[in-house]
Parts: C-alpha cells; structure tokens; sequence
C-alpha cells in the first residue's frame, strides 16, 4: 500500500482510535485505520449469534455509562441505546445480595430489619471494634472500613481472586474506600446521567463510526508489519502497547489479565437454572468458586422479547489470569514502580519515533471506561493538527 496518501495513520479501532478517525476524517483529512484484530470496536466488541439472537460481548460484559454530555451527545449520533440499567448481585453461599453494600445487604447478611440510621451506627461500631487505626494492608483497611464479617463475606475472597494473592500481601492503598449506601438503591452506575446498551452491539458503532469516504480500514494488520513501510513525515496515532512497540527494551508494563469461559446452556436443564434468575451479571463473592463472575448477556437486551423467551443462554465464567507478555492486557497495575516504567518508555519513544502519538488505554497505560476513551480522544482530535 502506498501510505503516503494519508494523512494521519490510527493503530487500532476501539473507542479511542475510531473516535480520533472519526474527527480527523470530518476534517477532510484522509486517514488510515489498522487494527491486528479481525473485527472493530477493540475490547468492547460484541456481534449478534445468529441463531438466538443474543448479543455477545466477547472480551467480557460492556455497559456504556458516562456523566458526560459531550460523549453521549457524540456516540448516540451512531447508535440508539435501551435503557437498561445496571445492577449485579453478589452470590454468597448460594445467595444473592445487592452490590456496592447497601441497606439490604447489611439486613440479609445479617439477619436485622434496620433502618438507614440504625445500620449505618450498626457499621461504624463493626469498624471501630476491629481497632484498627493504622491499616497495614488491604485486610486491615477493608476491616477498617466497614467491620470484619461485611468485609470477610464480600471483599476479601473477591479481590484475593482479582488479584490471585492473599490480601495482607496487597497494599492499602489499592482500597480507599468500599461503597456503602444506606440505602435500597442498587445500581451499580449509580452517578451515571447516561446508561444503557446499544441496540445493533459495540461493533456496529464502530463500523458506523467508520463508515466515512476519508476512512480507510485494514483489519487483521499488526502495526509491525507495516511499520517500516510508513513514512516518517505521516503521523501515526498509536492505541497499542508502549512496551511491546520498543520490543520491551526496557522491561515489560505488568498488567492483570482474564480468561473467559464460555457455554451454552439451555435455560430448561439444571445447568441453566441460573441464567433464568434473569441477571446480566452475578458476582462471585465465595473463595471455593474460582472465577469472580458470570455472565448471561441475553439479559442486556431488555426489550427484545424473542431473545429473552428462546430456551438458550450464553453463559461466561470470568476468571482473573496473570499476565504474560504478548497476551490480553486487560488491567494495568498502575504502582509507582510501572508508572516510572512507562514514563521512561513514552521518553524513548518520542527521541526514536517523534511522528508517533500514543493514545486509548493500553497506548496511556491506564484503565479508562469507554466514555472516557470516547473524551480524551475527542479533545485530543480538537487540537490535533496534521
Ligand atoms: C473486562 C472489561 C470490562 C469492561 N467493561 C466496561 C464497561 O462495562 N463499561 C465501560 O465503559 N468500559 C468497560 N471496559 C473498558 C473498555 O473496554 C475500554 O474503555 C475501551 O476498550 C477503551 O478503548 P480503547 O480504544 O482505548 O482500547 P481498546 O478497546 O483496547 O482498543 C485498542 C485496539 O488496538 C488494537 N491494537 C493494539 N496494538 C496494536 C498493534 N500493535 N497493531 C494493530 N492493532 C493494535 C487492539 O487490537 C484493539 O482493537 C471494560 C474493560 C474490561 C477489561
């Protein structure tokens, strides 16, 4: 390919390239997409099974939520969305209990009927007989914050799992607060002015968003397979991994990963009894159930009545998985030592390849939901020139 007739070159088509794409090419500019990928819309994809009509997410659930005029204002001009709205129980020994804690879970775990005062001094004196005034650790804080058994019963074995170790090995300062609401609110966007899922799935924005005379996309493209080819003089705007660009000259940027497993199920048979509890997603508080949650994704699709009454379900177990180089980054572990890492990496980076911009959330090594993605490429887009 001749990649001198464009303008701008964008390495990867989630939220945060198609959107820089998007507003460069309403610029007139001509821009080139790539993605290694075979599909758009980057870790929020999800695509329609043809048979049920059940829409899958396929690296993990994604509900758009943001507070963000701006954003929703943008995205809905490619999608309408239902008004579906968030919630996710947690399962303990077999029962479900609304998350973030609020008044009913505090009342079923145990076993009062308080009132929102009464509970909230009821939790405070749970704290304070912990006497823990310096917390050490993740432990420690999560007693501190809100009593031993709340936190024994729905933090600990929870972030253990997140976080495969024990929690006296994981700083305190990974928890500064655990929501509680004294409350019956059970949202779990509670903030969100905007939430819901989009009616045609994830994919279809993109390729709506893409769907422009001056977009040119290439799928299935690693950017180092063309990167010698490109240029210097054309800019590159790049939503990959830093690390991975530099052939990791100086180490690898650590990430948490995850592993999906997946079935079908038909919701008649005792393997499906719980996808008919008719959440989209369960957590998973129990140490003795090694994945943290699971998924039912025919439960985002609220209105379509057919998706809902057909038998079957797509049920996915959500498992934490370390990290390995070249693998799924999913969860940047943003400590001191590896912000210090990535700092010296975007250093190099603009000595050897000043042409190339780093962008999205692997390119920032920073866990971004896509609302946000969505706004930092629009004010990147705003005062980019090329
Ligand atoms: C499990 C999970 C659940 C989530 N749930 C939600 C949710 O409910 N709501 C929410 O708002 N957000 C959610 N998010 C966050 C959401 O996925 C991100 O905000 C969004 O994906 C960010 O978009 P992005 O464009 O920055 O990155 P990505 O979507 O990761 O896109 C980057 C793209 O770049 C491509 N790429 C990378 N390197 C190269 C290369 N060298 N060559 C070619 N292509 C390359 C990749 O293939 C990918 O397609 C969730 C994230 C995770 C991990």
């Amino acid at each position: 390919m001749d990649y001198s007739k464009f303008d701008l070159i964008v390495v990867g088509a989630g939220f945060y390239g198609a959107t820089v794409a998007e507003r460069m090419a309403s610029k007139g500019k001509k821009v080139l997409v790539i993605d290694r990928r075979n599909h758009v819309a980057g870790n929020a994809y999800s695509y329609r099974d043809e048979a049920t009509g059940i829409e899958i997410h396929k690296y993990g659930s994604h509900i758009f939520h943001t507070e963000d005029d701006g954003v929703w204002e943008y995205i809905t001009k490619f999608t309408d969305f239902n008004d579906y709205i968030h919630t996710v129980p947690t399962r303990h020994d077999g029962k479900l209990y609304p998350m973030p804690i609020n008044l009913d879970t505090i009342n079923l775990l145990y076993g009062t009927n308080m009132g929102p005062e009464e509970a909230e001094a009821f939790v405070a004196e749970e704290a304070k007989k912990s006497g823990i005034t310096d917390p050490k650790n993740f432990e420690e804080k999560g007693i501190s914050l809100v009593g031993k058994k709340l936190y024994t019963t729905f933090i600990k074995n929870y972030s253990e799992k997140q976080w495969s170790t024990s929690a006296t090995n994981l700083s305190a300062e990974i928890l500064s607060r655990i929501p509680v609401r004294y409350s019956h609110d059970d949202r779990y966007f509670m903030t969100a002015k905007y939430q819901g899922i989009p009616v045609d799935g994830y994919g279809k924005i993109v390729e709506n968003m893409l769907n422009n005379e001056n977009i040119t996309l290439q799928l299935s493209t690693a950017f180092v397979s063309i990167m010698d080819e490109i240029p210097t003089s054309i800019p590159v705007v790049y939503c990959g991994q830093v690390d991975e660009l530099l052939d990791y000259e100086l180490g690898v940027l650590p990430y948490r990963s995850l592993r999906f497993e997946a079935e079908w199920v038909d919701e008649n048979s005792p393997e499906g009894a719980d996808s008919k509890l008719g959440h989209a997603v369960i957590n998973e508080a129990d140490a003795d159930v090694q994945y943290t949650r699971t998924h039912f994704y025919k439960y985002y699709q609220i209105h379509e009545k057919e998706v809902l009454a057909q038998p079957k379900s797509y049920v996915v177990r959500e498992y934490p998985a370390d990290f390995v180089r070249g693998g799924d980054a999913y969860y940047p572990i943003n400590n001191k030592e590896n912000e210090a890492l990535y700092a010296k990496y975007v250093k190099l980076l603009n000595e050897r390849y000043p042409n190339i911009t780093l962008g999205g959330r692997l390119g920032a090594y920073k866990y971004w939901d896509m609302d946000k993605a969505i706004r930092f490429a629009l004010d990147f887009s705003e005062s980019f020139e090329v």
